[in-house]
């Protein structure tokens, strides 16, 4: 809804459609590259979303630096006789940020280590923050928090007292199955400066509730989400998107939901 909105706006002649694929190398394969696809389908791009974002780094000509060092890709650009990847959500997650904290020398502690956090801790690090890394599986997490030089500390029993943002990477909160789930109380949050939810369906979460409770700031995360979508425009496009538009699309489409 993000982006056909945004095409419509611009009179562009562009769709953009979901396609859920479980064997990620034969749908580029056959599907997508403009050297091997079987259909003359005109793409421009494609999203990545889980579980694909680090196996499709392997399929791509090439792949920006930011998206190398992060593991991750979220979004192809689909040129003439190639695909090139990008991350967006590294410059997602900060967009929120911006008015609300400086971030150099700040205390971030980021919580979970999958693809999110990874985006995350890549983003905090080049604007120098101090990051600590909060992981259920320590022995999973070690490698992430020593390849991106973060501090690491075991999830259970964890206190953010001392920390200026506290960001949560997991999917504990978000519909379906996490619903109603968090990864820290309010007892665990106070103290803390800002609760940063990168959850964003539902918008109100039970880790922002608990955030509020404890006298934390409160960001939710449709602000990234319509953020990265943004980028993702603008690298399709080469036009600058219609940010006002995308936000009010999505929080609209959140509150129908
Ligand atoms: P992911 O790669 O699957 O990573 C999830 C992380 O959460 C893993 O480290 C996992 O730990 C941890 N985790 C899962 N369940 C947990 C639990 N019960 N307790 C503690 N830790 C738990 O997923 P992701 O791509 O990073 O996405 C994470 C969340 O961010 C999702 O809800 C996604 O929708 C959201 N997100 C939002 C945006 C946005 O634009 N707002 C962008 C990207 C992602 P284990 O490794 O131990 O399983």
């Amino acid at each position: 809804q993000i982006h056909n909105r945004a095409f419509a706006s611009r009179n562009m002649d562009a769709v953009y459609l979901p396609f859920e694929t479980r064997d990620v190398e034969s749908f580029i394969r056959r599907l997508v590259h403009p050297r091997t696809r079987e259909v003359d389908w005109r793409w421009r791009g494609l999203s990545v979303t889980i579980p694909h974002k680090s196996a499709i780094l392997n399929l791509l000509d090439s792949v920006d630096e930011a998206a190398r060092q992060i593991g991750a890709v979220n979004t192809i650009v689909v040129e003439e006789d190639g695909l090139r990847g990008y991350n967006t959500d590294a410059e997602g997650v900060l967009a929120p940020l911006r008015e609300a904290i400086d971030l150099k020398g700040a205390r971030v502690a980021i919580i979970g280590a999958g693809g999110a956090a990874r985006a995350a801790l890549w983003a905090f690090k080049r604007e120098g923050a101090r990051v600590t890394l909060f992981a259920r599986d320590l022995p999973k997490a070690q490698p992430v928090a020593r390849e991106f030089g973060a501090d690491l500390q075991s999830l259970a029993e964890a206190r953010f007292a001392s920390f200026d943002l506290v960001v949560n990477a997991t999917p504990l909160g978000a519909r379906g199955a996490n619903e109603g789930r968090t990864p820290a109380t309010a007892e665990q949050l106070r103290g803390a400066g800002i609760a940063y939810d990168l959850v964003y369906n539902p918008s109100e979460t039970l880790f922002l509730r608990e955030a509020r409770q404890a006298g934390c700031r409160t960001i939710g995360g449709l602000s990234m989400l319509v953020a990265q979508a943004t980028r993702q425009f603008e690298l399709w496009t080469g036009e600058e998107a219609p940010v006002d538009l995308m936000l009010e699309v999505a929080t609209r489409a959140l509150e129908k939901n």
